[in-house]
């Protein structure tokens, strides 16, 4: 087990938004974390993350409890996030984003260095010297991908990666996920509006509506369940 939600409610101020959500996902898993606007999808990776802190429930991640931990040291486990609108530095070049993120999550044996993201992302490699925000959606979004798995990530929650990407760079993005998942056993969940693209790497599927999980269950079991009708 890489990461598990256990009851987990969360909200902003006094207004609950989620609540009971619990999964456990495998190494290596690909889950397509599906839900109309509002369901609650961010609101739990945050929870899971440590960006909110949950009212209830309990977050692990393998044999450590880590919902009363910060932000800081569940990256440093393998956790990452990588946040709808994109996290990367817009006036750093993108070798100066790389390196910042680098000297604090790249260690000895890690899984991604910077030459190692350059390795998988050649056009990041061309681009080194340009300013990160004058770089096209689509590089932009390499090069958060590219910081997100810097280190050793063991779970990558991306949210919305495919908001404002032509379809032909969404397709190869989640190809590059899909491969990094099935060659190092990182462990991917995949809030999407783009349900088609996420659907083709996926090999779980969790449908929440309305702060609940409705759904869980294969890809052939979720284009076959009731809650289909509402993609
Ligand atoms: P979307 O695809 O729109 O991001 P989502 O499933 O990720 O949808 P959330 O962003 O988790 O949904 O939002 C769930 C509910 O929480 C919505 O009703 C939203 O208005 C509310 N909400 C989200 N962020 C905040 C916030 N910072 N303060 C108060 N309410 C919020």
């Amino acid at each position: 087990m890489v990461l598990r939600l256990q009851s987990i409610q969360a909200g902003y101020g006094v207004k609950t938004v989620v609540s009971d959500v619990s999964f456990t996902l495998e190494p290596g898993q690909i889950l397509a974390f599906l839900g109309h606007n509002g369901a609650g999808k961010t609101t739990t990776l945050k929870a899971a993350m440590g960006v909110l802190r949950p009212t209830a429930g309990e977050v692990w991640f393998g044999d450590a409890r880590i919902d009363r931990m910060g932000v800081a040291d569940r990256v440093a486990l393998g956790l990452r996030l990588l946040p709808e609108g994109r996290g990367i530095f817009p006036d750093l070049s993108v070798r100066e984003n790389l390196d910042v993120v680098a000297a604090r999550n790249v260690g000895g044996g890690a899984m991604f260095d910077v030459d190692s993201v350059c390795a998988l992302f050649p056009a990041l490699q061309e681009r080194l010297a340009t300013r990160a925000g004058s770089m096209s959606g689509g590089q932009q979004q390499m090069l958060a991908l590219s910081l997100a798995i810097l280190g050793t990530p063991r779970c990558l929650m991306l949210d919305e990666p495919s908001i404002g990407l032509a379809p032909n760079l969404v397709e190869r993005m989640f190809q590059q996920v899909r491969d990094v998942c099935k060659s190092h056993g990182m462990t991917a969940v995949l809030v999407e509006q783009n349900v088609a693209a996420a659907m083709k790497i996926a090999d779980r599927v969790i449908i929440m509506n309305n702060g609940q999980i409705v759904f869980d269950g294969s890809p052939a079991e979720a284009r076959a369940s009731n809650f289909w009708h509402y993609f």
